[in-house]
């Protein structure tokens, strides 16, 4: 048995349904990939999410949604004085906008138990986490959180960080820069998208992007470009560029980016080549964004993905 963890946020989703209603969902960019994951791996692939949650109503529904979703909650951490994230979407002519809360959100606090951390760590094969989950955290966490993968990365486990920038969430550009470094640097996969790239570090072209994470010690860079080609670097083969995979009406694209690394890592984990599980990850995430919400069941058959 092998096991896949990803670590991080999840948050309730509260999406707009008409007359003033509105549907509850769990979503959270670390939890999609690992929902992906689930639909992609075999049984002989444990599929977990590490998280802390609170020990209200609303945790325990979001742990038994995920248990219902045979996502493994058993190294979750519960704290009884906190509660889950919320985030609203509303629909303005057409357009979502996002509202958060979270601020008293318990997987804030999840740089704070080292001892749960490891033990939350251990055992797993690969581990995928973003800089979400290094953003919400006070900046001595984000270190004591990166240590500990470390520690995980030591013992053998795979380690993959999606750079999902969230300005907002961070001090300041430079924390988020000094941030995404951090985490780059405790990692075997990276995940950077060419646009918001060019926003923090005024990269020119792709391949400054995959420089960057490159010399930071990762062994495979995939640097994402929306509707564009990727580029793909692995240490051992070097870079090649993968054509696009042509959508021709993009729904909600809401999601591309967490099933795009699932699509690796789990053509990765199944031992597809690289250039494989990247056109899986095309695939996937050209199947999503024609689907409308974070969690699109029927994109893993329709890109050919199922175990
Ligand atoms: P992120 O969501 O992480 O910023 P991107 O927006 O670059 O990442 O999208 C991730 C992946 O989703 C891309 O590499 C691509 O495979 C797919 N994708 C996103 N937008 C499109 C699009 N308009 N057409 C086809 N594929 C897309």
């Amino acid at each position: 048995m092998s096991a896949f963890l990803a670590i991080g946020e999840c948050m309730v989703e509260l999406s707009e349904a008409g007359d003033g209603l509105y549907r509850r969902g769990f979503a959270g960019d670390t939890f999609n990939t690992a929902w992906y994951m689930r639909r992609m791996l075999p049984e002989s692939w444990g599929v977990g999410y590490a998280t802390c949650v609170g020990e209200d109503a609303i945790s325990h529904e979001m742990l038994a949604y995920m248990e219902g979703e045979r996502i493994d909650t058993s190294a979750v951490r519960r704290l009884p004085d906190a509660t889950v994230g919320l985030y609203m979407i509303s629909i303005e002519d057409g357009e979502r906008s996002f509202s958060y809360w979270r601020g008293q959100s318990a997987a804030k606090r999840m740089g704070q138990d080292l001892k749960w951390l490891d033990a939350a760590l251990k055992g797993r094969d690969m581990i995928h986490f973003s800089a979400i989950t290094l953003a919400i955290l006070p900046p001595k966490e984000r270190e004591y959180f990166c240590g500990a993968l470390a520690r995980a990365r030591a013992r053998g486990a795979i380690v993959a960080f999606d750079t999902n920038l969230r300005p907002k969430l961070w001090e300041s550009p430079e924390a988020m820069r000094a941030g995404l470094m951090m985490g780059a640097r405790t990692s075997d996969i990276v995940l950077p998208s060419f646009d918001e790239e060019q926003v923090l570090f005024g990269d020119e072209d792709p391949e400054q992007s995959l420089e960057r994470y490159r010399t930071q010690g990762a062994d495979l860079v995939a640097v994402k470009q929306g509707p564009g080609d990727l580029l793909l670097w692995q240490r051992d083969s070097g870079a090649r560029v993968i054509p696009a995979t042509k959508v021709e009406t993009v729904v909600d694209t809401t999601a591309a980016g967490d099933s795009f690394a699932a699509g690796l890592l789990a053509g990765l984990a199944r031992g597809k080549t690289l250039e494989d599980s990247a056109r899986g990850a095309m695939a996937l995430a050209g199947q999503v964004i024609q689907g409308r919400g974070a969690l699109v069941a029927e994109a893993v058959s329709k890109a050919g993905l199922e175990p």
